[in-house]
Formats: C-alpha cells, structure tokens, sequence
C-alpha cells in the first residue's frame, strides 16, 4: 500500500523543490514511515555523469556507482539512507529501455509511441522502487519547472497515476512568490499561473509550498487558496531561512503532516523532530568560526559565483564544523589566480584550512599545485578529495621526490613521471570513446595502514568509501615516493590501489582518491572531515 506524492516546481528553478522533497521524506520518516525519494530529470542525458559542473551543479555518486543530480545527495543526507539507480530517472534512461525493448520485440508488432509507452515505463520504474524499499511513501521530485516542454511527459504518467490510484497520489507544488522591491508587496499571480499550467496537465495541487523572502501573510494565503482552488490549510508558508537543516521544521510548524495524513486518510503518530530542532538550534548560537577555502574552478558563470558545484563538500564541511561548535566561514578561491598573481598565495595563510576538490582537466591545476605547496611548507590543514590527492602527489613527487615536472597522463600523456595515470581498463575506454558511465564509480573498500592520521580519524581498519575517477595513483612510482616521506594510508584490498596519502608531520595533510564528502550526513560528520576541521580550528584558536 505505497503512497506516491509528486512534487513539482513552480514559477522559477532553485527554490528549493529538492530541500522541500527531502524534508517531506525527513518528516514522514520521524512518523515512523518508510521513506524513498525518486528525483526525476528531465533532460536526454542517461545521467549526470557527461556533464560539466558549471553547468550542471555536482554530480552526486551512489554506492551503486550511478552518476546523478545532486538532489540524490540531499535525500541521503535529510533521510540518512542509501540511495540506488532505481532512485534516479532521467528522460534518456526511459526512452533508450522503450526503444531497447522495441528492437527485442518486446511489445509483439505494436505500435510504440510516446503515450503510451513512455509513461508506462515511468510508472512501471516508481513501482518497482516502492516493491524494492517496501516504502510506506514514495516521493518523487520531478525536476524542472512547471510549464516546460521538456518534463510533460513526467506530468502525464503522474497525472495516469492519479487516475488508476487516486486515494494514493497526492501532488504538492513548490512555488515562488516574489516580492518586487518597488512595490513592496508579496504577488501571487506568477503561482496562479503555476497552478493553470499544471491543471492544464489534468493535474490539481494538493498542498502548495510558498517559497518567499518571508513568511506568508493571512491576506496572501486566502488570494492563493481562492485562485487556485485549494484551502489555506492547503498553502505552506515557506520563507527564506538560514539554514536547509531548518526546514523540516518549519513545515511542520505548518503542520504539513497532518495534511498529508489527512489526505491519505490514514492515522500516524506526530512527527518527532526533536533532533532536527537541536541542529537547528546549535547552528544559530554558534560563535567561533573557522576559515576554510575551497580551491576549484566551476564556480565562475558570468558575473555570478556558483557553489551548486561542490554542494557535498560544503556540507561535509558544515557537519563537520558543527559538531565541533565552530562556524565554518568557506571562502572560494579560484585556482587560476595562483598561476598568475604570487600575492594570492600568502593570503592562504589567513585560512585555517585549504581543501582542493575534485576536478578534471588542465586548467588551473598549476595553481592548485603552487597552492597544495603553500599549504604543505606552512603547516595549514590540508585535504585534497580525489583531483586535490592526485595533484598533492604532483606537488611531493615533483618538489620532496625530484621527480622533474611529475604530472598525471590525464593533463600531460608524456610526462616522464606519470605519477597519476590509468589503469588499462580505462586505456581502451578512452581509445574506444567510452566515456559515460565508465569511471571507476561507486563504493570501493579500503584498507587503512595503523597507525596513520586516517586510520585514526575512522577508529576503523576497513572502510568503503564512493569513488569517480578515470586515472589512479601509480603504483611504479610507490616506493620511491614512499621512500621520500609520503605515507601510504589506504589501499584498495582487492585491487592493490592507493586510496589514501598522508603526510607525518604536519597539522593534517591528507588526500583521498574517493569522495568522502557524499558520505557525511549532518548528524553523523564524516571521520575524515571531523578530523580536518578539528585540526582548523586548533589553528585558528593559535592565532
Ligand atoms: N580527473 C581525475 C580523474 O579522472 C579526478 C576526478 C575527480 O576529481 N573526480 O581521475
């Protein structure tokens, strides 16, 4: 008896449908429910792997090894669960199982067509997540916003769901009201037109999430309850808060479960939220603060600065934080100033902590390189996710080691010091063109060396962390760089990998070739990131 509830965007992209989709779930799951999410998105892409950053935001990574939106990630962190490539769609996932099936004569002479066949696929996958997780509620966050060409589809199948299961599906609209500066009052006919749009689709919003700079007033409620054909209750007030982490909360001060109880008709214990208030409330009394800058690249579009791109890594670094009482101030600084401007790496010491994230190709990782350096002649905490652990080893083999201009193949294929190369499974991928989906992905083991400051940090001797990279550390180069001082913390059991380098005396100084960052969840920080911060802020208290 899975209930579906669709959420859907209105108005505008990037106010919050994915928070919203996940603090829902975080809800249901305090009643004591069974929770899975599905983010739908609507582009052809299989997934979210070909995508540039910029572009797209992060890439977020399964255990199971998916390349998907980012939206995944927030569900694993407000759900505190696991999520699989059942839990993602994509419009080229669909489309390429219709047309396989097609060619293998699946549907026995028929006719394929977009309706259809398209919807009952989109269908046939939401059922099969709700028969795997036994879910209570199945939540689906459709992405884009209402009114695009591109998602009607996604419309449709949840409209056809409606029809065959009316007392199980419940719609829930996320819409913005803006408040423009020179009329100083809340509008709420962008939502009006929202609402028209999707009954257009045969769809009427149970519940409308209003997200505003502030809250909802009376007058404004009853505007939206009358235009679009739902009672106040119905209408959420959903202003702009400090932190995602309060949101849970502040629906349920709306008290948006029992909507949906009521809705569904069935009888739940209240939501207990009683941790979610605790986190909220630490967050705002916090006073210290840490300086932590980020060294990376996509960030830049236009006049705007974008942080979409390592969403993970900022949480990480919050939980982190927090559950060692410190405000983390994050600072962007963009790697190719290091290449050009020689002041830009002294300021590296106002931080306490330098992170270089993950990261593809040539440009800028000079500067990371010069930055990894500052940061390991100058004591400063160190952390390198994945390309920052590649480039930490550059930056020792080529300065500790002597290794004369050390690179990895990926930026220059003829170095005399491949420190950083693929392995040959990769070799005939890139020789035959394959590039999605193909990167060593997903959880991997790791054996920790004792004694090490990661071993340390886990408390642990064997962990799993999610990796997404094409090239690796080379093991022709391990000794000799072992030999120089590197320290070798983590390796790949089955597979002999370096997964970890160390350095012994220094404040922290480690590089991970996975990505520790898609595994913390705000009420249990990841090892290595606690480690970090606490290593920051014994740094900052020294100054
Ligand atoms: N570009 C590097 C590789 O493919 C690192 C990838 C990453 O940082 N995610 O191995």
């Amino acid at each position: 008896m899975t209930r579906y509830i669709f959420i859907a965007g209105g108005v505008m992209s990037g106010i919050g449908k994915g928070v919203s989709t996940a603090s829902i779930g975080a809800i249901l799951s305090s009643s004591g429910f069974r929770v899975s999410c599905v983010k739908i998105d609507p582009y052809l892409n299989v997934d979210a792997g070909t995508m540039n950053p910029v572009e797209h935001g992060e890439v977020f990574v399964t255990d199971d090894g998916l390349e998907c939106d980012q939206d995944i990630g927030n569900y694993e962190r407000f759900l505190d669960q696991n999520l699989y490539r059942a839990n993602y769609m994509t419009s080229g996932q669909v489309y390429q199982t219709v047309i396989d099936r097609e060619r293998a004569l699946e549907y026995e002479g028929k006719c394929v067509e977009t309706v259809p066949h398209i919807p009952e696929e989109i269908i046939g996958r939401l059922e099969r997540v709700a028969l795997r997780t036994k879910a209570d509620f199945v939540l689906i966050e459709i992405g884009g916003t209402v009114g695009e060409y591109q998602n009607l589809i996604f419309f449709e199948a949840a409209r056809m769901m409606h029809l065959s299961l009316p007392s199980r599906v419940l719609f829930v609209l996320v819409s913005y009201l803006p408040v423009p500066e020179m009329l100083g009052e809340m509008k709420t006919k962008p939502t009006q037109h929202a609402v028209r749009q999707l009954n257009a689709s045969g769809i009427q919003p149970d519940i409308i999430i209003a997200r505003s700079t502030v809250p909802l007033d009376l007058p404004r409620k009853r505007k939206i309850a009358i235009f679009c054909n739902i009672r106040e209750a119905d209408v959420i007030s959903a202003p702009d808060i400090k932190s995602i982490y309060e949101v849970p909360v502040n629906f349920e001060k709306e008290k948006i479960s029992a909507r949906i109880f009521e809705k569904f008709g069935i009888r739940a214990q209240k939501p207990d939220l009683a941790n979610w208030v605790r986190l909220a409330r630490r967050i705002s009394t916090l006073k210290k603060s840490v300086s932590i800058g980020i060294i990376g690249k996509y960030f830049a579009t236009g006049r705007f600065t974008l942080s979409d791109s390592y969403i993970s890594v900022i949480e990480a670094i919050k939980h982190a934080a927090w559950s060692l009482g410190v405000r983390p101030d994050i600072r962007w600084l963009d790697a190719e100033h290091f290449e050009t401007d020689k002041r830009a790496l002294r300021e590296l010491n106002a931080h306490d902590g330098i992170i270089v994230p993950g990261g593809f190709g040539g440009r800028g990782i000079e500067g990371k390189i010069r930055a990894i350096r500052f940061a390991r002649e100058n004591s400063i905490p160190f952390f390198g996710l994945c390309y920052g652990m590649q480039l930490a080893t550059i930056e020792f083999a080529r300065t500790v080691a002597g290794l004369k201009n050390a690179c990895t193949t990926e930026v220059d294929p003829k170095t005399a010091h491949p420190v950083i190369a693929t392995m040959e499974e990769q070799e005939k991928n890139i020789a035959a063109g394959k590039f999605g989906g193909s990167m060593r992905l997903g959880a991997q083991p790791c054996q920790l060396r004792k004694g090490t400051a990661s071993q340390r940090a886990y408390g642990e001797n064997t962990i799993t962390e999610r990796h997404r990279h094409r090239y690796e550390f080379n093991n022709r180069f391990r000794e000799e760089l072992e030999r120089a001082g590197l320290v070798i913390a983590g390796v790949n059991p089955e597979r002999n990998l370096v997964e970890i380098v160390e350095l012994k005396k220094h404040p922290f100084f480690v590089g991970t070739q996975f990505h520790p960052e898609l595994k913390s969840r705000p009420f249990r920080p990841h090892p290595l990131f606690h480690a970090f911060l606490r290593a920051a802020r014994k740094r900052a208290e020294s100054k």
